[in-house]
């Protein structure tokens, strides 16, 4: 066994014995699918620094005037492509399936593509919304974004507004500069609270507060076992994790699944 599969096989008999493992997940365990991540070697933002200029601008926008918010977001194609057609890959299955063995009781994902849910993930946060949904930051009410016609709205020169409060709506997606849905923020706490095994998959951990969660994993009282995954070594890697697997996840993610069937069924 070469030394990537003795780490995958103690990875896999940490994992085994935990009582509540969690998963934090970023950018990296969709570019398999086809969607870019921002700070991978071929990062949206890697390639086009003024893109991450612009980004930080949006919810400022927003709260000045959603107006112009909506008129600039009906008329750009999204940043991350059409979602609608993406697919789970094997990142997003071994997780699902680390849930349905009991292993995995929670996803907390930064992404907004919801392909953790398409496959097959029950249990999934999503810290930094969903881009398939809107939301009212006056109450916190959540829309299917499907529920408005969201160009019709704006061409008469109105914006979608929530119909609780008649605030106006933004996606869901939350920008620079804006706070964590307080939900997802608390639920979070909770599960990283009660986590004795944390993988870390696909994140380059820059984004805060979303990359506190690993090292709150790691300092608090009853510290969890982080295993970190990822293509490249992120300021977690020394300072956090206990185990680093450097490799792309829909191909090291399996593996870790596989040698966990193979120890249960206590196949040497
Ligand atoms: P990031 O772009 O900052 O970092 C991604 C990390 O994953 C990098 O270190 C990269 O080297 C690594 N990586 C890329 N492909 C990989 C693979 N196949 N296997 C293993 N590692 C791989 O992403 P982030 O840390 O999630 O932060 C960016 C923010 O942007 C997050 O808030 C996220 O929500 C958002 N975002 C989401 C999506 C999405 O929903 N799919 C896509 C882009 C950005």
């Amino acid at each position: 066994m070469n030394v990537e599969g003795e780490v995958i096989r103690e990875v896999a008999r940490v994992l085994l014995r935990s009582r509540y493992a969690v998963a934090f997940t970023g950018a990296g365990i969709s570019t398999e699918s086809g969607i870019p991540d921002f700070r991978g070697p071929l990062g949206i933002w890697t390639k086009n620094p003024e893109a991450e200029r612009r980004a930080y601008e949006v919810y400022g926008r927003f709260l000045r005037d959603p107006k112009a918010y909506w008129e600039e977001a009906v008329s750009r194609p999204s940043t991350l492509g059409d979602l609608e057609r993406v697919q789970p890959n094997p990142s997003h299955y071994a997780l699902a399936e680390l849930e349905k063995m009991g292993i995995l009781k929670c996803v907390i994902t930064q992404n907004i593509d919801n392909l953790h849910q398409k496959a097959g993930s029950r249990n999934v946060i999503e810290f930094h919304g969903n881009a398939f949904k809107l939301r009212c930051i006056n109450c916190g009410k959540r829309y299917g974004r499907s529920e408005f016609d969201i160009k019709g709205i704006v061409g008469r020169g109105d914006v979608p507004r929530c119909r609780d409060c008649g605030h106006p709506l933004k996606s869901d997606v939350v920008y620079f500069g804006e706070p964590i849905p307080h939900d997802a923020y608390k639920k979070s706490l909770e599960e990283v609270r009660k986590c004795d095994a944390m993988i870390v998959a696909g994140t380059s951990a820059v984004v805060y507060p979303a990359a506190y969660l690993p090292r709150f994993a790691k300092q608090k009282p009853n510290p969890a076992v982080v295993i970190e995954v990822n293509a490249e070594p992120t300021p977690l890697t020394i300072e956090v994790s206990d185990y680093f697997i450097q490799g792309m996840t829909g191909n090291i993610l399996p593996k870790i699944v596989e040698e966990i069937k193979c120890l249960a069924g206590g196949t040497p």
